[in-house]
């Protein structure tokens, strides 16, 4: 039977597949007395070697699909089950002790675990990561479940999960996975912004997905309006066919404007910029029109991974980026991780409120070397481009001018070993806490530029988790108090002769364009799927006009009433 979801509409277009549930197994280890300790020992040889098997396959497609880097990994997974250092202790568990396999497995391996990642080195911690990654897989065979892996889709599916990490996200395949629907994540949770950057359809915080949609019946993803249509009839495919193609249609009308500079009907030049997470995103941005990178989210370069990234390494991927960039700017934010995103080899304890806790910049306050080493990298490939370097979450002054200071001793240590800098480096901040948002003017003084980061400023300023689609009811991007908030850090940053962008998912919002553009916003930082649209819609606005409404706008007392009035002047859907 048809079955319609409703969730939040994370990225658009429309996908018609087969579901493919992506689920983390229940993998519950009991003590069992075994006397056949021979073929116990042989179930465990059989499990290892069905492992090996599996781990060879996934490791050939990571090569072709993915890269050689991320196929390093299932090999050194591989070097792992053929060590007899931890294979054999198990057998011997099996046999001395009378135990199952799957006790004698998770204990030994439990042991290696704990003293390789106690030990002060970093290669020893990666061996540790191996083991526990490599255990999963060769319990999963013990015990019957089989554990999904997203690289080694090959067939055209939907993915159906209760919720996608950002590194699960960054595995899919765009040529098989078509869409992806989540059962928790709100609009500006890190997978949906990573769909939105790879194309790929996806509607989250439905709820229900995972105990709706079985493996393989035929799914709609509807990206659009926010939709997940479960076994449709004949007549609904075809529907949903027609309003792909008109989609598709749309989008070869604004691709029209790829070339154009982003003007309104009265000649105001803004800057469209688009956010990336890796260098390879930089094409997406070429093709979409992009005038710069807003934001350059490099936490991505630390995750998916079992150590931290050399400064080499940051140095490439900065350096690329400002290459493929041809002069044009790209802002790029230091570290910002915590929160949904995750960094397992730093081994920091579970907090209550990761959102609130110990992320981004107070992180690097204290992890000075990661810190440092991150800068050292930014600025030897600054001399490659147009960089612009902002801090993350910043809540007073007092961080910035720590964060700025460091940034200078780097750069005085790096030109005093003879390296080039560039000397035109702006120095900016995020403005995602109420506090700074409030503080601005004293902020304006001190940094070269604000980018408001609208996902994370929502979510403290109406204290709604942006990640919980149970308080998405007030996570409202047309507050009239988020909109007050926007204009102080614009006229803060214009007071002194700075300026303001904004790098949230709202920049690209077609209800929050038009007041942004009345408000003063001189440059918008999107995904860059959403740039030719937003183009598009700014070329039919007169800036002139849309002053005349902002008092009045932020006087409204309701979010509904400014969406409202939005729609109705601005002829909006
Ligand atoms: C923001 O908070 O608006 C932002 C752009 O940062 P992130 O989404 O990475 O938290
Ligand atoms: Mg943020």
């Amino acid at each position: 039977m048809t079955n319609e979801i409703l969730g939040i509409a994370a990225s658009s277009g429309i996908a018609i597949a087969k579901a493919f549930r992506l689920e983390n197994p229940e993998l519950t280890v009991e003590k069992t007395a075994v006397t056949d300790t021979n073929a116990e020992a042989e179930r465990f040889e059989q499990a290892l070697a069905q492992s090996k098997s599996e781990l060879e396959v996934i490791k050939e497609h990571a090569r072709k699909e993915l890269g050689e880097d991320k196929a390093e990994i299932f090999a050194a997974h591989l070097l792992v089950l053929s060590d007899p250092e931890l294979i054999n202790p198990i057998k011997d568990k099996i046999t001395s002790e009378q135990v199952n396999a799957e006790f004698a497995l998770n204990e030994v391996a439990t042991m290696f675990v704990h003293m390789f990642e106690s030990m002060d080195n970093e290669y020893m911690k990666e061996r540790a990561a191996d083991i526990r990654d490599v255990t999963k897989r060769v319990l999963a065979h013990l015990l019957g479940v089989t554990i999904a892996n997203p690289s080694m889709i090959s067939e055209e599916v939907v993915i159906i999960a209760e919720d996608l990490t950002p590194s699960d996200t960054a595995q899919l395949n765009r040529k098989y996975v078509k869409g992806f629907t989540t059962d928790i994540g709100g609009r500006t949770s890190h997978s949906a912004i990573m769909a939105r950057s790879m194309e790929i359809p996806a509607v989250v915080g439905t709820k229900t997905v995972t105990a709706d949609i079985k493996n393989g019946a035929l799914v709609i993803v509807d990206g659009l309006d926010g939709k997940v249509i479960v076994n449709p009839t004949e007549d609904i495919v075809k529907a949903y066919e027609d309003k792909k193609a008109a989609y598709e249609a749309q989008k070869a009308e604004w691709a029209k404007l790829v070339n154009e500079k982003t003007v309104s009907a009265d000649n105001y030049h803004v800057e469209l910029a688009a956010n990336i997470g890796t260098p390879e995103d930089v094409k997406g941005v070429l093709e979409n029109g992009g005038e710069g990178v807003g934001l350059y989210r490099t936490e991505f370069l630390y995750m998916g991974r079992d150590t931290l990234p050399t400064e080499e390494e940051q140095f490439t991927a900065y350096k690329t980026v400002l290459e493929r960039m041809e002069g044009k700017p790209v802002v790029v934010r230091t570290l910002d991780i915590g929160g949904d995103k995750e960094l397992p080899y730093l081994d920091l304890p579970k907090e209550m409120n990761p959102f609130l806790g110990f992320r981004a910049i107070r992180l690097c306050l204290e992890m000075q070397d990661m810190f440092r080493t991150q800068l050292r990298a930014l600025l030897r490939a600054s001399v490659h481009g147009n960089l612009k370097i902002m801090f993350p979450m910043i809540a007073t002054l007092d961080e910035f001018r720590q964060a700025k200071a460091i940034l200078m001793e780097e750069k005085e240590k790096l030109q005093a070993e003879g390296v080039a800098v560039s000397d035109n480096i702006e120095v900016g901040m995020m403005v995602e806490i109420p506090s700074s948002a409030v503080m601005a003017d004293l902020f304006a003084k001190e940094v070269d530029f604000f980018s408001i980061g609208t996902n994370d400023l929502i979510q403290y300023t109406l204290a709604a988790d942006r990640m919980n689609e149970r308080v998405s009811y007030l996570y409202q991007p047309y507050n009239p108090a988020i909109l007050r908030l926007i204009k102080n850090v614009i006229d803060a940053a214009h007071k002194e002769g700075k300026w303001a962008g904004m790098c949230g998912e709202m920049a690209g919002d077609e209800i929050a364009i038009p007041i942004l553009l009345g408000l003063g916003l001189d440059e918008f930082s999107m995904s860059a799927t959403s740039i030719l649209k937003a183009r598009s819609q700014i070329r039919h606005l007169s800036k002139v006009e849309i002053e005349k409404y902002v008092d009045q706008v932020l006087s409204m007392p309701t979010t509904e009433e400014v969406v409202a009035f939005v729609k109705q002047t601005f002829h909006i859907g």
